[in-house]
């Protein structure tokens, strides 16, 4: 594939991936049961390997160049990102965040720092009212003092700044109009800037042309991109996309990264395709042992008590 353009975009590897991993896998699938034990043994990079090595070999004479390099791309993608990156730890006690993130922390648009449900709760039980419970700036309420200290951010270059500004435009909050190029604009900025974030927020609204003229390939790029960063929602995407073409052997490969990072629809899917034949007992295993080993290191009493209090 030629390059269209010379974007990062552009370099033609998402699209490339996506078919070549389709006829890789409807072919990987016809032998999938012969090789359960196998594939049971092998680790993840292993694993990702000899995916890759089949994407390889179904390769016609004409696409070889391309296919190795779609190859190489798919390892890369399912090796990499097994972690969660910085920002999904709570910066108070440090531990990593339930996922979906949002809806278990507060980031405060002072210092732009992510603050877990029960590290806000204890600092407001200790009195700590609209401050910020990390650096303990006076938050500003709705409207224009909100959005000023946010630019303030904006302008210092910070990522989850420019990320945060575009999903107040994608929204309309804090009396901005609702405006999707704008929040387009700026989840770019902010994804060039390296927030994992924004690379998300392009590549679910690209893909579902929410906003925007639907773009499948963009989409499923900017969702790389964040699932190679360790974004757990990104990846789980990833295995659904792959589970929808009938690719059961890199769905799994996927949902079990973002399972074992605790994302619970990701278990859900190994489960599934599990009991539909498409995953062995032993992946299923790994991931339901992993998806608990991920819970259990997410949880703190504070957590639990924000939880019981339905924070
Ligand atoms: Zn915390
Ligand atoms: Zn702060």
């Amino acid at each position: 594939m030629e390059p269209a353009g010379a974007d990062d975009y552009s370099r033609g590897q998402p699209s490339a991936l996506d078919d070549d991993t389709s006829s890789a896998n409807n072919q990987s699938n016809e032998s999938y049961p012969s090789q359960k034990n196998e594939h049971e043994a092998q680790s993840p990079s292993a694993a990702a390997a000899a995916a890759a090595a089949s994407a390889s070999a179904a390769a016609g004479a004409d696409g070889e160049d391309r296919t190795a390099e779609s190859a190489s791309y798919l390892q890369r993608l399912l090796t990499e990102g097994h972690e969660r990156p910085d920002g999904y730890f709570c910066t108070i006690c440090f531990l990593p965040i339930e996922i979906p993130v949002g809806r278990h922390s507060v980031t405060n648009v002072c210092c732009m720092k992510t603050v877990c449900n029960g590290c806000d709760l204890a600092a407001s039980q200790l009195g700590m009212y609209n401050r910020c419970p990390f650096c303990r700036t006076p938050l500003p309420h709705e409207g224009a003092s909100f959005l000023a200290m946010v630019q303030k951010r904006v302008d210092k270059g910070d990522a989850d700044a420019v990320h945060f500004l575009g999903d107040q435009y994608y929204q309309g909050y804090h009396g901005l109009v609702e405006d999707v190029p704008r929040a387009i604009e700026l989840w770019t900025e902010a994804a060039e800037l390296g927030s994992v974030e924004a690379h998300f927020n392009l590549g679910t609204t690209y893909y579902d042309g929410d906003g925007v003229e639907e773009d499948k390939p963009r989409g499923t790029h900017h969702l790389q991109q964040a699932a190679m960063r360790g974004h757990a929602e990104s990846r789980h995407n990833l295995g659904v996309f792959a589970f929808g073409r009938g690719n059961y052997e890199i769905a799994v490969q996927h949902c079990m990264i973002s399972a074992k990072m605790g994302h619970e629809m990701s278990l859900i899917c190994i489960k599934a395709m599990f009991m539909k034949g498409h995953a062995t007992k032993a992946q299923y295993a790994e991931a339901l042992r992993g998806y608990q080993d991920a819970v259990e290191g997410m949880r703190s009493p504070q957590r639990e008590e924000a939880k019981g209090l339905g924070i």
